[in-house]
């Protein structure tokens, strides 16, 4: 071979993969390979299916699946992640049993005929519901929010004692800045509820419709989740409309509350478990290299989703998706023959959907130092679509190379990537906890969607999954992360 061709021949494995010998790379590639979106699909269809229930953080089911993913790892030679050489990372997670969709009935009166809504298309049960039954008028309260601080309040002039609510979820102020974040702090449905609540009202129809346990459980407070249409069908007769009505508030900051005159019954029946306990599930693949090893990259997806309020609510697409492309990328790393040099975490979280409760407890626990984790991957909703995004990756472009070249040389999806941007909004993912923290974060989500969406939804079964995209996000975070695993050059920082 001429200098020449020898020169073009080194030149073309840089361009390939850079880190490793040929022979490497076909190892590599034949574990690559045996990623299949058969696999991902059949654990997906595990954590989904009805024994755990919806995978309710706190439950009994949710704690089944999280053991399920501890034996998963350790067939796979994963090993425990935490120090006293355990999988589960424990914290505390009240939580309610929802026993059946309960009841919202339009109570008959002079102007209006009773009418019973429906479960699921009308109304979902609150997941932190007392269990019980209200009747009360109704009363619109917008956003719920009192904010002298601000100018705003939805409850001015108004009594609401041993009222129901008609209430929106959010703020009023939807523009990513510096005056976003004097919103935050009523941006929170606990706030929201403990708020109503502390003002006597005796329960909530919350707008929309989405299954949610980020909630309070309140002695008496009756409450369901509703959808739009029949928000706008109970503001019927009252010379208002409810989605103009909405919007003007979103538009002038103004708050447009008022009594429907009209009386509303919603039923409940719950079980509350104050003193529940929930866990993460962390596994480690410690670094071959005696320095590198001391450098961790860490992986997350949250393993936890909404229950069974009313039904099951099987949590495929949110987050089973995540959670099993990060369990197909952790099996390929750990039965590799090429080894990372450097350590990798993976966490999967319980009480996410609940209020991020698991990413807060590792974020305050000790299990690597912050200042040797290289950064964290968090994958939520990530098998639906076509191709692939990576939130925050064009801040780090020293990490986004190693999977903007696996994608380039193996997967040939579409790939694109953003820059961090400030959050002035209250966070809404694990990554968010970890970036607050002071961590490097990217997101990585699936995008080109093929599929419809069903969030927090009875329909977000196996059938609303792309498993092709699984198979390709775990093959991408497996060439990726080996990459960034072994790349000598890059200086944690
Ligand atoms: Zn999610």
């Amino acid at each position: 071979m001429t200098l020449k061709f020898r020169l073009l021949g080194i030149f073309l494995c840089f361009q390939i993969f850079s880190l490793f010998s040929q022979d490497q790379e076909k190892s590599l590639l034949k574990t690559f390979h045996s990623i299949s979106s058969n696999d991902l699909l059949n654990d997906a269809a595990e954590l989904t299916s009805a024994k755990y229930g919806g995978r309710l953080s706190g439950s009994p089911g949710y704690r089944n699946a999280a053991q399920w993913v501890a034996d998963q790892l350790k067939l796979s030679g994963v090993k425990p992640g935490l120090s006293d050489s355990t999988y589960l990372q424990f914290f505390p997670n009240a939580y309610s049993e929802v026993n059946t969709p309960g009841s919202v009935t339009l109570m008959p009166d002079k102007n209006n005929k009773q009418k019973d809504y429906h479960f699921p298309e009308d109304f979902y049960p609150g997941s932190n519901s007392a269990s019980g039954s209200v009747t009360g008028e109704i009363v619109y309260v917008g956003f719920g929010i009192s904010a002298p601080e601000l100018g705003y309040d939805d409850y001015r002039n108004l009594d609401v004692k041993g009222k129901i609510l008609l209430m929106e979820t959010g703020v009023p102020y939807g523009v990513n800045d510096s005056m976003q974040a004097k919103w935050e702090r009523y941006s929170y449905h606990r706030y929201k509820f403990l708020h109503a609540h502390e003002l006597g009202a005796k329960g909530l129809l919350y707008v929309s419709k989405i299954a949610n346990p980020n909630t309070s459980f309140l002695k008496g407070f009756v409450y369901a989740h509703i959808s739009e249409p029949v928000a706008e069908e109970l503001f019927g007769g009252t010379g208002r409309k409810y989605a103009e009505t909405h919007a003007s508030i979103t538009k002038s900051l103004v708050p447009n509350s008022f009594v429907l005159n009209k009386k509303i019954r919603i039923t409940a029946s719950t079980k509350y478990f104050p003193d529940s306990r929930s866990c993460n599930v962390v596994g480690i693949i410690e670094g071959s290299d005696p320095k590198l090893r001391e450098e961790a990259i860490v992986l997350g997806a949250h393993l936890d989703a909404v229950g069974s309020p009313g039904t099951l609510f099987p949590g495929a697409l949110d987050n089973a998706s995540g959670s099993v492309d990060i369990l197909a990328a952790a099996k390929a790393l750990a039965t590799s023959t090429v080894k990372p040099a450097r350590t990798v975490i993976f966490v999967f979280f319980g009480g996410e959907e609940c209020g991020l409760y698991g990413s807060k407890k590792y974020v305050d626990s000790s299990v690597w130092p912050k200042e040797k984790v290289v950064c964290m991957i968090n994958l939520d909703m990530v098998g639906n679509g076509t191709g692939f995004y990576l939130a925050n990756g064009k801040s780090y472009p020293s990490i986004l190379k190693h999977f903007s070249d696996a994608n380039d040389k193996y997967l040939h999806r579409d790939f694109n990537a953003s820059e961090v941007r400030k959050s002035y909004s209250r966070p809404r993912t694990d990554g968010a906890i970890f970036e607050k923290a002071g961590y490097k974060v990217l997101h990585l989500y699936t995008s080109g969607t093929v599929k419809p969406v069903y969030y927090h939804d009875p329909m977000d079964n196996t059938d609303a999954l792309t498993p092709e995209i699984m198979e390709d996000a775990a093959k991408l975070l497996y060439l990726g992360v080996m990459d960034l695993a072994n790349d000598k050059e890059y200086i944690v920082k």
